[in-house]
C-alpha cells in the first residue's frame, strides 16, 4: 500500500475513533440527563395529583375524567395512590393499569421510600408520600415521548455528522497527503528518468531545508560519485586500450616489415628480440592491470594477516634483483628491531610485495647508477618506509600527476613503463590504511614515503 493511502487511513481512523467517543458520550449524557428529568417530571405530576386528591378534596371520578379525555401526548402520566397496607385509594385508570403493583413493590417502596425502573417504554417511579401524619404510597408511569423523539432525532444527526465528517476527513486527508507527498513522487519521476546515459541530470533539491531536500541533496551527491567513477573507468578503459595497441603495433609493424622481403638471420633474430620485448611489455602491462583490479576489490574481499614488513622488503628485493641483475637495492635499518610487533602490519602480501618492487624498481630504473636506498623505522603507532633513489627525480609541475593511471611524466623517455605502477601502488598503500607521499625536484633524485599504521 502507498504511504500516501496509508496515511490517509491513519488520519481517518484516528479521527474517526475521536469522533465515536464525542459521539457517544454526547448520546449516552443526553439520554442519562433525559431519563433524570422525567423521573422528575413524573414526581411532580404524581405529587400533584396526590395534593389535589387529598388536600382540595378533588372527588376521584374527576380527576379520572380529566385523565380519560386528555390526550396521552399531554397527560401521559398514569398514578396509582396506595396507602401503606396496600389499600388502592386512587388510580387514573383500573381498566388500563400499566404499572402491576403487588404487595411485595408496595413493600419495597416504604423501604427505600423511592424506586425507579423502566418496564418496556415506560419509566416507572414509586415513592412514599407524607401526609397529615400519614403516609401514602405513589406509583406513577409513563412514556416520555418527547425526550425519546429527542434522542432519536440526536442519535440520527450525530450518525449524519459523523458519517459527513469521516468522508470530508478522508478527502481532505487524501488530497493533504498527496500535496505533502508531492516532492517525493516528483523525486521519483525524476529519479526514474536517470540511466548510465544520463548520468550528468540531477534532481531538483526543493527548499534545500526540510528531509524530501536532504534526500535530493545526498542522491544528488551519490550521482556526483557516480558518474564520477563512470568518467574515471572510461578514462581507464581508454587508456588500457591505448597502451595494449602500441606495444601491439609495433610488434605488428616490425613482424610485417620483416616479413616482406627474404632477410638474413641476424635481421629476423632482431625482429623476433623486439617483438619479444614488446610481447614482455604488454605482458606486465596485463599482470599490472590484474593488480590494480585486485587492489580495486572490496577490502573485505582481500585476505589480511599479520605481517612483518621488513621480511616483505626483503622478498621483493631479491625478486627485483633477480628479474634485473643489474640494479642495486640498500636495505637499511634506522633502528633495532626489537619486537616483532614493532615492524608488523595487518596486510596482503602479495600486494605490500608488488607496491614496494614497484617503487625499488622505479627508483633504480630512474637512475643512472640504477640503485635505490631502501630505509625503515618504527614508532609506537606506525611503520615508515623511505625509498631514495640520485635519479633524474621529478618536476614540480608533474608531481600531482604522477600517481594517476596511466600517467607518465616527461621523464618517462628515460625508462619503458605503463604508467600504472605508482597508482596501483596508491592503491595498495590505502588499501592498508596507510599513506604515500613523494618529495623530488628535477635532476635531484626522488623521495617516496610509505607509512603504515600498526592497526
Ligand atoms: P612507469 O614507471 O611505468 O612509467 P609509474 O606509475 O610507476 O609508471 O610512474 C609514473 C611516472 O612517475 C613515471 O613515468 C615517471 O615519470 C615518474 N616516476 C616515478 N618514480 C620515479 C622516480 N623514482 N624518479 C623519477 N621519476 C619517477
Amino acid at each position: 500500500m502507498k504511504i500516501r493511502n496509508r496515511l490517509t487511513l491513519l488520519f481517518t481512523a484516528i479521527i474517526a475513533t475521536l469522533l465515536l467517543v464525542f459521539a457517544l458520550t454526547v448520546y449516552l449524557s443526553y439520554s442519562k440527563n433525559r431519563e433524570e428529568e422525567y423521573y422528575k417530571e413524573l414526581y411532580k405530576s404524581a405529587t400533584t395529583k396526590a395534593s389535589l386528591l387529598l388536600d382540595a378534596k378533588i372527588a376521584p371520578a374527576v380527576l379520572q375524567l380529566i385523565y380519560k379525555n386528555s390526550s396521552d401526548e399531554l397527560y401521559p402520566e398514569e398514578v396509582a395512590i396506595y396507602d401503606t397496607h396496600f389499600k388502592l385509594l386512587y388510580h387514573d385508570a383500573v381498566s388500563i393499569d400499566k404499572v402491576k403493583e403487588t404487595r411485595a413493590m408496595i413493600d419495597e417502596i416504604i423501604a427505600r421510600k423511592r424506586i425507579t425502573f423502566n418496564q418496556g417504554e415506560l419509566q416507572v417511579i414509586g415513592f412514599l408520600y407524607p401526609h397529615q401524619g400519614k403516609f401514602y404510597v405513589i406509583t406513577a408511569a409513563a412514556k416520555d415521548v418527547y425526550g425519546l423523539n429527542n434522542a432519536e432525532v440526536l442519535k440520527y444527526t450525530l450518525f449524519a455528522g459523523f458519517l459527513i465528517a469521516i468522508v470530508l476527513v478522508f478527502i481532505f486527508g487524501n488530497f493533504f497527503a498527496k500535496q505533502a507527498l508531492k516532492p517525493v513522487s516528483d523525486l521519483v519521476g525524476k529519479v526514474a528518468e536517470i540511466n548510465a546515459k544520463s548520468l550528468d541530470s540531477r534532481v531538483t533539491e526543493g527548499n534545500g531545508k526540510d528531509e524530501i531536500a536532504e534526500l535530493a541533496i545526498t542522491f544528488n551527491q551519490m550521482l556526483d560519485r557516480l558518474e564520477n567513477s563512470f568518467d574515471a573507468q572510461k578514462q581507464f578503459v581508454s587508456s588500457i586500450a591505448h597502451e595494449l595497441r602500441t606495444p601491439l603495433a609495433a610488434m605488428l609493424g616490425e613482424l610485417e616489415l620483416s616479413l616482406q622481403k627474404e632477410r638474413s638471420t641476424t635481421d629476423y633474430k632482431q625482429a623476433i628480440s623486439h617483438a619479444i620485448e614488446d610481447g614482455r611489455q604488454l605482458a606486465k602491462l596485463s599482470s599490472n592491470l590484474l593488480d590494480f583490479a585486485k587492489a580495486s576489490y572490496d577490502p573485505s574481499k582481500i585476505s589480511f594477516k599479520e605481517l612483518r614488513l621488513d621480511e616483505i622488503l626483503m622478498d621483493a628485493r631479491s625478486q627485483l634483483l633477480h628479474r634485473s641483475p643489474g640494479y642495486q637495492v640498500n636495505l637499511i635499518f634506522e633502528k633495532e628491531i626489537e619486537d616483532d610487533d614493532f615492524i608488523s602490519i595487518q596486510g596482503n602480501e602479495y600486494l605490500l610485495n608488488t607496491a614496494f618492487i614497484n617503487l625499488m624498481e622505479n627508483g633504480c630504473k630512474f637512475s643512472a647508477d640504477k640503485a635505490c636506498q631502501v630505509a625503515i623505522t618504527y614508532y609506537a603507532d606506525k611503520v615508515i618506509i623511505r625509498f631514495q633513489d640520485n635519479g633524474i627525480g621529478i618536476s614540480a609541475e608533474e608531481l600531482p600527476h604522477i600517481f594517476k593511471p596511466f600517467y607518465r611524466a616527461e621523464n618517462s623517455q628515460y625508462a619503458g613503463g605503463s604508467g600504472i605502477g605508482l597508482s596501483l601502488t596508491k592503491k595498495i598503500v590505502t588499501l592498508h590504511k596507510g599513506e604515500i607521499w613523494v618529495s623530488s625536484a628535477k635532476n635531484e633524485g626522488a623521495v617516496f614515503t610509505v607509512e603504515f599504521p600498526h592497526v
